[in-house]
């Protein structure tokens, strides 16, 4: 199987023909290759054109949404980021190629512990790993706060408010936000101000954020 050759295809068909433009986001998307990061068994649908699961009932996002949610960050190469959800790392690994900084946390040890060793072989060692698996920890980071740009790759039931607050002036935090079934992709800007801008754009379906102002385990 030539991965390559599916990457390149992948990133034509899905995100360049859908209309995602940021070359950054592009290029990353060229050379990170995705198949290392879902089980053996699924590394030929690696590039299709949708989720797939990682275990412990999670999944990895389709290729397109990982591109748009990326693309709305609009990073530049110099930002701290926050990830929440980590899963199988792959979106972890295009930020880590994209922003200064990573912090990315995840609530299932062994999906950290897994997406760890897929970030050490790509040598993307500008990340930090965190495993939040202790009932009732808060969502975040607060010790690493402020963060450029937010991006949380699990649908929550509102914007919590402990991540508008854990973003600086300037920052885009960007969320799947809705119902458990599905969500709308929102983008929130901390102006100058400190006001907080939202836009809406697409709906998605993400597995739920657990935690205080997520959902129930
Ligand atoms: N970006 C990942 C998406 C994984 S699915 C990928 O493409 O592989 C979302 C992940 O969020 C799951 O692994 C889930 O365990 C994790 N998660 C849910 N609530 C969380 C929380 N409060 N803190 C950290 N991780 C959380």
């Amino acid at each position: 199987m030539n991965f390559e050759i599916l990457r390149r295809k992948m990133v034509q068909d899905q995100i360049v023909a859908r209309g995602i433009s940021d070359r950054l986001v592009i290029d990353a998307m060229l050379k990170i290759p995705r198949h290392i990061f879902v089980q053996e068994a699924f590394a030929a649908q690696a590039y299709n054109d949708k989720a797939l699961p990682i275990g412990e009932k999670q999944t990895i996002s389709q290729p397109y949404i990982v591109a748009l949610m990326t693309e709305k960050l609009a990073l530049t190469g110099t930002e701290k980021v926050l990830e929440i959800g980590t899963g199988s790392g792959y979106q972890t690994a295009l930020l880590a190629t994209l922003a200064d900084r990573v912090y990315s946390a995840e609530r299932i040890r062994p999906l950290a512990l897994s997406a760890r060793k897929c970030l050490d072989s790509l040598k993307l060692f500008n990340v930090q790993l965190r495993i939040n698996d202790s009932e009732g920890s808060p969502i975040g980071w607060e010790d690493e706060a402020p963060f450029d740009a937010i991006i949380v790759t699990a649908g929550a039931p509102e914007v919590p408010d402990i991540l508008t607050d854990q973003l600086a002036i300037g920052g885009r935090l960007v969320i799947p936000v809705g119902s458990n079934s599905d969500q709308q992709l929102i983008t929130i800007i901390k102006n100058e101000a400190g006001e907080l801008l939202q836009e809406s754009s697409v709906t998605c379906r993400f597995v739920p954020l657990i935690g205080k102002q997520g959902w129930q385990a």
